[in-house]
């Protein structure tokens, strides 16, 4: 038998020397597809979401609206308002409520001043243990409008940007350094230093000096104010993500909370919606369980999950006694969050503990000069 190669007659090559035929495998493919078994249920985590937060934005613009005229009554030229100073301003507070919080966990005592500001942090504190940093993405006002405007800036450029890795990594421990700063402060006060600071004029009236930063913005805070704004178009929750250190202590607390999202990974079908959908950018479609303090709990990976029983927040499995992990339904948690809230702030007011107790005459004294109360320094009484 003979072959012919470009024209010539060759003798055969001896079959020994080809290489034996390639096995004929299926090619490789990257992992096997699984079946989706589509869930039925209706999910209502994002409207709910969305009342809790624009109740509570309202909350904040009407309790504004109402201290700014009851500031405006001490001014000259302001006038005279029958409101009551609206004690949950302190809300805005989140120092004073440290403050406060050291100062009745060391004394067994409700601090006379600002006391609604260690109330709600209480109330936000055990709102995180059970549900996440849930605070930030349900209640939050700056949460919410940071939000609308990373959705604003998604509609306008069709998406929103992430930035590399290690900067990202970088700029998130931030907000640790400025928490790590505020309690180092309130963790060197003694309890009269505590106690002397809140009663001194800039403590009485701190409020005051929040509310009069932003209406007398200088030409510094407005340009800061714009970067952020700007900012928060690009980059999904930049001040939360980034700067806010009372969201650091919400996330710090909140790593030992049972609840977190979990993922089965027998029904998920690894479509990455969840991950895609992240506003704190979470491998959610990665992990089995979201142990980081940057999640919010706005279970906006749990809504996007096509897939039947895979994604839920949930708490964890008890062996020999709960063989799943018991889902938290959105009912339940918003419930928690409302409970927490409202039991805590109304425990307060009933108890009479709501208000700061600062005779009017003090008011009277302080407030036309409120620009020119400063802060205390360390040693000073
Ligand atoms: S993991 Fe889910 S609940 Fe947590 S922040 Fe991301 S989307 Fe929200
Ligand atoms: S959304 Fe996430 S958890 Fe749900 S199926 Fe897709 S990858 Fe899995």
């Amino acid at each position: 038998m003979a072959t012919q190669v470009r024209g010539e007659i060759v003798s055969e090559i001896p079959p020994h020397l080809f290489p034996p035929p390639a096995e004929v495998r299926p090619k490789p493919s990257a992992k096997a597809k699984k079946k989706l078994i589509r869930r039925t249920d209706h999910d209502y985590s994002q409207i709910t979401r969305r009342t809790f937060q624009g109740a509570f934005l309202l909350l904040n613009v009407w309790i504004g609206g109402i201290f700014y005229f009851w500031v405006r009554q001490y001014e000259p030229g302001g006038a005279p308002t029958s409101w009551q100073r609206p004690a949950g301003v302190e809300g805005w507070l989140p120092i004073a409520g440290l403050m406060n919080l050291k100062y009745f966990v060391l004394t067994h005592r409700v601090p006379a001043l600002h006391p609604a500001g260690m109330f709600l942090l209480i109330s936000f504190l055990a709102m995180s243990f059970l549900f996440r940093k849930a605070f930030c993405s349900w209640l939050c006002p700056v949460g919410t409008i940071s939000e609308y405007l990373w959705r604003a800036g998604q509609m306008l450029f069709r998406r929103n940007f992430h930035l590399p890795h290690w900067l990202d990594v970088g700029l998130r421990g931030l907000k640790y350094l400025l928490l790590g700063f505020f309690v180092w402060a309130v963790s060197s006060m003694a309890v009269d230093e505590l106690a002397a600071f809140m009663n001194s004029p800039y403590g009485v009236i701190a409020d005051v000096k929040m509310l009069n930063f932003f209406r007398h913005l200088g030409e510094t805070g407005a340009i800061v104010l714009g970067v952020l704004v700007v900012a928060s178009l690009f980059i999904q929750n930049f001040w939360c993500r980034y700067l806010c250190p009372y969201g650091a202590l919400l996330g710090i607390t909140s790593l030992v909370s049972p609840a977190r999202i979990r993922r089965n990974v027998e029904t998920c079908i690894d479509c990455a919606k969840c991950a895609k959908v992240c506003p704190s950018a979470l491998p959610v479609d990665k992990l089995v369980a979201i142990k980081s303090a940057e999640c919010t709990g706005c279970l906006e990976c749990v809504a996007v999950c096509p897939a039947k029983d895979t994604l839920s927040l949930s708490l964890p499995k008890i062996p020999g006694l709960v063989s799943q992990a018991p889902r938290v339904p959105v009912w339940a948690m918003a419930a928690g969050i409302a409970v927490l809230f409202f039991g805590i702030v109304g425990f307060a007011k009933t108890s009479g503990y709501w208000d700061s107790h600062v005779p009017h005459a003090i008011y009277q004294q302080l407030l036309p000069h409120a620009d020119e109360a400063r802060h205390p320094m360390p040693g000073e009484n």
